[in-house]
């Protein structure tokens, strides 16, 4: 099974980076936070540059 990100929507704020950088795995939730898409549907690399692209920190892998 593909490795799944999870959005911690405590930290985030709802800036959209995650969605621009990988939208196939992170919409905008009702609650204007990032959400995670399951099954995520861009390659590991894509949805990492959005880990590493969220300000705040708020995603991670599941599991970690
Ligand atoms: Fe939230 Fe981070 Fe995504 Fe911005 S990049 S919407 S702060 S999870």
């Amino acid at each position: 099974m593909a490795k799944q990100a999870k959005v911690d929507k405590g930290k985030c704020i709802g800036c959209g980076s995650c969605v621009a950088l990988a939208a196939k795995s992170f919409k905008i939730g009702d609650d204007g936070k990032a959400q995670a898409i399951v099954p995520a549907g861009d390659d590991e690399a894509t949805v990492q540059s959005a880990l590493d692209g969220c300000p705040v920190s708020a995603i991670s892998w599941q599991g970690n």
